[in-house]
């Protein structure tokens, strides 16, 4: 078996795209419209939701800062991923640290408690980057959307310019992500899809299971312009061992994620 999701696979796809003449950028490059004054080309926003394992994404951010590549990596405030070392050690490569948040499972929907954790927490990432940028962590397993704060609050007031999933022109980005360790598993996901224009883009053909076939699409000019490219970096390792502790387990979700899925349709 050919392994997929190595770190030697992740650098031969942004070596791919920065061949095809995509510019690599962070999540508040794209919204202050910075990508445009590299005249006007193709770009990719390479966003990290730092699930778990934060030492895998200083990985991935090492294999950007060699390749010139700037990427936004979200931290959720466990420890699982809030790694004080490792933050710091990417935001001194040049990248963008956000918030992943997930404020109204912690405080069981209640938007008030919720808003008040939201911005202690957001203080806190504060000290190690000026965050600008905030994403929502949509774990399948909790009842309530992340999204709902801002029916009651708005992030604007606190300096924050963008949310991937509220803030992005998705008639103009395509976009691309590695939950359920491949890049089609938005069929099985809860939480991470763009409703409305996944089908369109599923009718066109865009859709690729494995890396291998997603660099191939980019050679061949199969991969829209525009394109924000969501990772979790837990899942890329070369480390055998680990490596296939991750597919087992991955396979595993994707199996649980398709009776939420069904529960929740039927
Ligand atoms: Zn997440």
């Amino acid at each position: 078996m050919m392994r997929d999701f190595t770190l030697d696979i992740y650098r031969e796809l942004l070596e791919t795209l920065q061949r095809q003449g995509y510019a690599l950028i962070g999540y508040a490059d794209y919204l202050k419209g910075e990508w445009r004054k590299a005249d006007g080309k193709n770009f990719v926003i390479l966003r990290h939701d730092v699930d778990a394992k934060p030492q895998n994404s200083l990985k991935t951010a090492q294999i950007e800062k060699s390749l010139k590549a700037k990427a936004t990596y979200y931290f959720r405030i466990g420890k699982e991923s809030n790694e004080p070392e490792v933050i710091r050690a990417i935001a001194a490569l040049g990248h963008e640290i956000g918030y992943h948040y997930e404020d109204m499972s912690l405080c069981d929907g209640d938007a008030d408690k919720a808003w008040s954790h939201f911005r202690t927490w957001l203080a806190y990432f504060r000290k190690y980057y000026a965050v600008e940028t905030i994403c929502m962590h949509g774990a399948p397993t909790s009842k309530w959307d992340g999204k709902d704060l801002w029916k009651k609050y708005d992030y604007k007031s606190l300096g924050i310019i963008g949310e991937p999933y509220l803030d992005t022109d998705f008639s103009d980005i395509f976009y691309l992500t590695d939950t359920g360790r491949c890049w089609d598993g938005y069929k099985v996901s809860v939480r991470d899809k763009i409703p409305g224009y996944q089908d369109e883009w599923t009718k066109k053909g865009q859709t690729w299971h494995t890396t291998g076939e997603l660099i191939e699409a980019i050679e061949k000019d199969q991969v829209p312009a525009h394109v924000m490219m969501t990772t979790h970096p837990q899942r890329w390792t070369n480390n055998r061992c680990a490596w296939y502790k991750e597919w087992i387990l991955q396979n595993m979700k994707n199996i649980i994620k398709r009776i939420l899925l069904w529960k929740t349709k039927n």
